[in-house]
């Protein structure tokens, strides 16, 4: 039998392919009705169709909010990078809904779902009954203690309130004002998430933003429809994902990008086959070297000075039909592939970015 706990999507995804060869139990501690989620719920439409989602289907219409073509990305000093992909590019999700119909879908394959905790109290008997235990429990890393396997362990800390704003019903807008992260506005229906990540309390960083909008006259109610707030982790290459009996996958093993703090397609990608011998070698393979590209994009990005993030916006925007037409929101080494094949913007690049900072590339 093969133990799979956590039923947010890495859960719910690897019992649906466990579940095809191998007796599956999904174990979940919310129930279907309450379950309460972290998350901007951004998707992209590759990313969907990467995990065997076709956005436009019936069944989609249940968990599909909204859709998207494009982004706004504001340097620290207001210069503007507009991406228009000229067509659906990303959809925006109830997560609640999108949980619960990856939920439907394991089930639907076979697994059996226990609304059950799994803690160190019933782990051992856990332990003696199944075969193997995959771990998709978020960012809980209590398992990973009482198993006494590493979990990953540094974070950002994110914050989002819902609220009515005046924006743009196709565009997600980004700002490049967070130390080490961004802050984004995401259109869902007649309100917004408007949220970020910080390396400590997002909360002062979110009033400030909050605060820019109001002076914008952008909030057109001041009342906030839903806090939220959550952890995520950053992707650390070197931390093991497969063991004899156990396998991590999703948040559990830190499958997320580090540029943008999303891990629901990327860890629902490796999560399909947390359930095989050889696991980790098989995800490293396909995603494995994309982490790896947000990461360092991540950690350039984080020790650029304010003008000279401003210069890179400046340079990217002169660039823009590249990222239309390269750019993909999971796989970096699209656009990464397409930059280094245009030799006037690697010459720009290049003479511009400090040398230092290169060497983290
Ligand atoms: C503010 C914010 C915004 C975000 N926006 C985006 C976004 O726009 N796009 C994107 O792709 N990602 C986004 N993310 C990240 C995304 O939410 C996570 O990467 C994703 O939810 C990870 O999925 P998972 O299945 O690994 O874990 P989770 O979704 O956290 O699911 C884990 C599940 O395990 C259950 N569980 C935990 N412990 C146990 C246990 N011991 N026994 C039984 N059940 C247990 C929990 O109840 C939960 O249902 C965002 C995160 C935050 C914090």
């Amino acid at each position: 039998m093969i133990a799979v706990v956590g039923g947010g999507p890495a859960g719910c995804i690897a019992a649906r392919y466990c579940a095809k060869e191998h007796e599956t139990v999904l174990f979940e501690t919310q129930k279907k009705e309450s379950r309460r989620v972290q998350c901007s719920g951004l998707l992209s439409k590759s990313g969907l169709h990467r995990l065997g989602i076709n956005p436009r289907s019936d069944s989609a219409k249940a968990f599909i909010q909204n859709s998207v073509r494009g982004a706004k990305i504001y340097s620290p000093l207001g210069s503007l990078l507009e991406i228009d992909g000229g067509m659906d590019k990303a959809y925006v999700t109830d997560r609640k809904a999108f949980d619960n119909h990856l939920l439907d879908k394991a089930t639907d394959a076979g697994a059996e779902l226990q609304n059950n905790t799994i803690d160190k109290k019933n782990l051992g008997e856990l332990k003696s009954k199944a075969d193997k235990i995959i771990l998709a429990t978020g960012t809980n890393y209590n398992l990973h203690k009482a198993l006494n396997i590493n979990a990953p362990c540094e974070f950002l800390y994110g914050a989002q309130y819902e609220m009515k704003i005046e924006c743009e019903s196709d565009y997600v807008e980004m700002y490049l004002d967070v130390p080490g992260f961004f802050s984004w506005i995401i259109p869902v229906d007649d309100y917004a998430r408007i949220g970020l990540c910080a390396p400590d309390n997002p909360v002062p960083y979110l009033e400030e933003h909050i605060k820019r909008l109001r002076k914008e006259k952008r909030i057109k109610e001041p009342a906030i429809r839903e806090k939220n707030y959550g952890v995520i982790p950053m992707y650390n290459p070197g931390l093991r994902t497969e063991y004899p009996k156990v396998s991590l996958a999703g948040d559990a093993a830190g499958q997320v990008k580090a540029t943008t703090g999303g891990g629901v397609i990327i860890g629902g990608l490796a999560a399909k086959n947390a359930g095989i011998e050889g696991y980790e070698k098989i995800w490293k393979k396909e995603i494995g070297k994309e982490l790896y590209l947000h990461l360092r994009v991540r950690r350039f990005l984080n020790n650029l000075s304010e003008k000279n993030a401003d210069k890179l916006i400046r340079l990217l925007a002169e660039n823009k039909d590249l990222i239309e037409k390269k750019g993909d929101m999971d796989m970096a080494s699209h656009l990464l592939n397409g930059f280094l094949g245009r030799p006037s913007f690697m010459a720009r690049f290049i003479l511009q970015a400090p040398s230092h900072l290169l060497d983290q590339l």
